[in-house]
């Protein structure tokens, strides 16, 4: 089989970094985006050199197509051509009601939380179809994409509810070019997104499990989507949430 070379946006932390080791452990050879912390990224590259991997640190705006394309065009030079994506990168934008919430805060969340997502498989699809070797995509959603969010973040909901759509939509359009793609929507995960740090604690008693999660066990479901056991799964939402 091919070397596996995914890139996994936002892994310099959180969810996107646990991805990252957990790849590295299952083989890939890894671009990790990060969008500021260059030394965070670089923590996580060092675990997956020490796994045995090859390992490249790009900066990237998502949100933007000429960085997205540097962004497989560096993932292309220093590795080779790219067989995955992990569709990581997010932020909450403005928290609270929709009625107080800051139009420029609501236009920089959604071009980071769909047009990115959009972006980045646009560019990966075009690279995996090129080469003819197919692939697979793996766009990290959110429960919060059926449960609204109310109060919280409406429109972040609405971005991930898009993230869904394009996954089932992406995921018939690019089958026969042997590509996958399909979702992992977690639920509440321990990590610096959320901006009272402690809102993964209060919501425990929401969440069936009786906790929120942590971000490794996010990871081992983006990996069995990436992974050859899931060679008949495409345009899937995998629900990864405690039950809510
Ligand atoms: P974190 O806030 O911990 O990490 C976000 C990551 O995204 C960082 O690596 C950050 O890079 C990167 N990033 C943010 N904006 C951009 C951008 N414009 N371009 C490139 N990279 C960017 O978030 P999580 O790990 O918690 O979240 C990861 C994904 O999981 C997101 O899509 C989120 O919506 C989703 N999710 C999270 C849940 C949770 O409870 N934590 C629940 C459900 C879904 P840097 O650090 O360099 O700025």
């Amino acid at each position: 089989m091919a070397q596996m070379i995914t890139v996994v946006t936002g892994g310099s932390r959180g969810i996107g970094a646990a991805i990252c080791r957990r790849l590295a452990a299952e083989g890939h050879d890894l671009v990790i985006g990060y969008r500021h912390d260059a030394a965070a990224a670089e923590l996580v590259a060092a675990d997956v050199r020490q796994a045995g991997r090859a390992c490249a640190c790009v900066q990237v705006d998502t949100a933007d197509a000429t960085s997205v394309d540097r962004l497989f065009d560096a993932a292309a030079a220093e590795l080779g051509p790219v067989t995955g994506l992990v569709n990581n990168a997010g932020v909450s934008g403005p928290n609270g009601t929709l009625a107080e919430a800051d139009p420029a805060g609501l236009h920089d969340a959604l071009a980071v939380n769909v047009l990115g997502y959009l972006l980045c498989a646009r560019r990966a699809i075009r690279d995996m179809s090129g080469a003819g070797r197919g692939g697979a995509i793996v766009n990290i959603s959110s429960a919060a994409a059926t449960l609204g969010s109310p109060g919280q973040y409406v429109h972040y909901a609405a971005a991930k509810a898009a993230v869904d759509a394009m996954t089932v939509g992406l995921a018939k359009e690019v089958a026969a070019d042997g590509i996958r793609v399909n979702c992992v929507a977690p639920g509440v995960v321990w990590t610096e997104f959320h901006e009272d740090p402690q809102r993964p604690a209060w919501m425990a008693p929401n969440i069936p499990l009786g906790r929120a999660g942590r971000p490794e066990e996010i990871a081992g479901a983006v990996a069995w989507l990436l992974s050859p056991d899931a060679s008949f799964a495409a345009g899937a939402v995998l629900r990864v949430s405690g039950g809510m």
